[in-house]
């Protein structure tokens, strides 16, 4: 990889994050708009979060043909995904053809972490630090560091006393790793966990999977994609660029405009038995009501908990696999290949921390309050700081020394999670405020790097040198994206960290806003169509 900057050099615009965000970032900034532009990114190539998620079983929960980029119809037409969802070497491999083809890799600094940024009032400007002692001046900053780029590995006593290895699935080693023979616990049970543990399971002597909450979980039903679904991908992509568009999540397929209370009860698990076999995530768009209402949410809760024990032999991880305490959807739903019926392995074991915490860890394993686990290598598939941590991880300074981690000391706040008040000049791809993570992120992501792009190619036209987010339009904003969350049973969870529950001490507030990617298109294209309308442009 070429790092071909030299100290303090001066750009038109940084990004930071070489992930699905700051590629298409820089191909709009420089390519379209002519700027002196560089990316500054941790990793050794590009990727974003898919070059940290390499643990085993790490796959898109989003189908291939949705999880892509739609801004190029070249693109679409040249390149073809295998699966029915995307696994984690194909990603990268997807992501590196981007990467050539539009010869981005000779403006993106690797290796280097952004541990600074601050803005200049006097020179309306940015500086940047990195861990290296590297400088840079830029006058826009774009953070596309992603939502889930900040790992969690909970403070455990003992840790490091542990003498086996242990590993975060958000930071797994490029090489891989051999369970071949190896005792292994696993701690965490969601999205990243239930697809893990069928892999690890397959390969180890013994795993055991610590859970703490409960968690549904629906087939993927991954398989090869049959040559005619690649035909008519490439044929029709003009239909999916615009389907993907006006649905609310971005992901390929209709939400059923019909009510649980519309059908009866044999029609209703009919609808379930089908979605089920299908499987993905459209399970939750059977019903147009499943997310805003607790006895519709009720009916599909039901039903995946009868399947989980109908599907786990041993009625004891069965009771703990089912004894789901939230609705179906209120957390993040995971899609899963194979995780409730790895629990039938004779090398499993199931430990419900809610009633058999973990008291600590020592040289050998995991401590619970009633036993003790000799363990080789424990994986923690515990999550991230989401959405707020890695921004905040910045050490963001924006006007009058105004630090970002004092502003969001109660929560984000941002104005469509595009900018915050006080800090001038700095975007934020899929930052809280936006849909980002309740959406197909590809799809979020494009929407704002193309609204980025065209805020800045207006500040050059109109010779403004600076935009920055009003204070009252942020709070109006906040509210708006509570407003919104509160019509469904997302907020309801009070264990999500949709809400930054699992970071303790972390503010407890409704990050993602929740009224639907065309609806907030809509918004952000309005404000843009009234010369940015709620932004301070000077
Ligand atoms: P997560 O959803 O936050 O799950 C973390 C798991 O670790 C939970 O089961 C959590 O329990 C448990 N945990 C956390 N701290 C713990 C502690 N101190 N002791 C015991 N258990 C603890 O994290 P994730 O599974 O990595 O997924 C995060 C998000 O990444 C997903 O929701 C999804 O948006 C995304 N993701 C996407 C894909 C994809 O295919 N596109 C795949 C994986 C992940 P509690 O539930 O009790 O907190």
């Amino acid at each position: 990889m070429t790092n071909n900057t030299s100290n303090n050099q001066e750009y038109d615009a940084i990004i930071v994050g070489a992930g699905f965000a700051g590629l298409y970032q820089l191909i709009c900034l420089r390519d379209q708009l002519g700027l002196n532009c560089l990316i500054i990114e941790t990793g050794d190539d590009v990727g974003g979060t898919w070059y940290w998620n390499r643990y085993p079983g790490a796959r898109c929960d989003t189908e291939s043909h949705a999880y892509s980029y739609y801004f190029s119809d070249e693109l679409l037409k040249e390149w073809t995904w295998s699966e029915r969802y995307p696994g984690h070497a194909e990603i990268r491999k997807y992501i590196n053809f981007v990467a050539n083809k539009f010869n981005l890799k000779k403006d993106i600094l690797f290796n280097e972490k952004v541990i600074n940024a601050k803005f200049n009032e006097n020179s309306n400007n940015w500086s940047l630090a990195t861990n290296t002692g590297k400088q840079f001046q830029s006058k826009f900053v774009i953070a596309a560091v992603g939502c889930l780029s900040n790992t969690n590995i909970p403070n455990i006593k003992g840790l490091d006393s542990f003498e086996g290895k242990y590993y975060h699935t958000g930071n797994w080693p490029k090489t891989g790793v051999s369970f071949v023979n190896k005792k292994v616990g696993q701690i965490g049970t969601g999205s990243t966990g239930i697809q893990a543990v069928p892999v690890i399971a397959a390969e180890a002597k013994h795993l055991t999977v610590f859970q703490r909450t409960a968690n549904y979980s629906i087939p993927a039903r991954n398989a090869p994609l049959s040559e005619e679904f690649k035909d008519h991908v490439k044929k029709d992509h003009n239909y999916y660029k615009e389907f993907l568009k006006r649905t609310p999540n971005g992901h390929p397929f209709e939400i059923s405009s019909r009510l649980v209370s519309d059908v009866s009860t044999e029609e209703m698990n009919q609808i379930y038995e089908k979605a089920w076999e299908k499987g993905g995530l459209q399970f939750r768009a059977t019903f147009n009501d499943l997310v805003t209402n607790i006895d519709a949410n009720k009916t599909a809760s039901e039903f995946i908990k009868g399947k989980i024990r109908q599907t786990v032999t041993n009625k004891k991880f069965a009771n703990i696999l089912s004894d789901i305490d939230h609705p179906y959807a209120g957390k993040r739903p995971p899609i899963d290949s194979h995780y409730f019926e790895t629990f039938n392995r004779d090398n499993i074991n199931l430990i419900d921390l809610r009633s058999n915490p973990i008291m600590h860890i020592d040289n050998e394993g995991i401590q619970t309050k009633e036993n003790h686990f000799n363990l080789d290598i424990i994986v923690f598939a515990t999550g991230y700081d989401a959405m707020t941590g890695p921004l905040l991880n910045m050490n963001i300074t924006g006007k009058q020394n105004l630090k970002l981690k004092d502003c969001w000391k109660e929560g984000p706040q941002t104005f469509l999670g595009l900018q915050i008040p006080g800090f001038p000049n700095l975007f934020t791809i899929t930052g809280p405020g936006s849909p980002s993570v309740l959406t197909n992120m590809p799809m979020a992501i494009e929407q704002h790097v193309e609204w980025v792009r065209d805020c800045i190619s207006y500040m050059s036209n109109k010779n403004h040198s600076s935009i920055e987010a009003d204070q009252k339009s942020a709070e109006k904003w906040g509210d708006e994206v509570n407003a919104v969350a509160n019509k469904t049973l997302l907020p309801t969870v009070k264990h999500s960290w949709y809400l930054g529950a699992n970071i303790p001490g972390k503010p407890q507030v409704f990050m993602p806003y929740a009224g639907g990617l065309p609806k907030y298109t809509e918004v952000c294209d309005e404000i843009k169509n009234n010369n940015y309308k709620g932004f301070k442009l000077a």
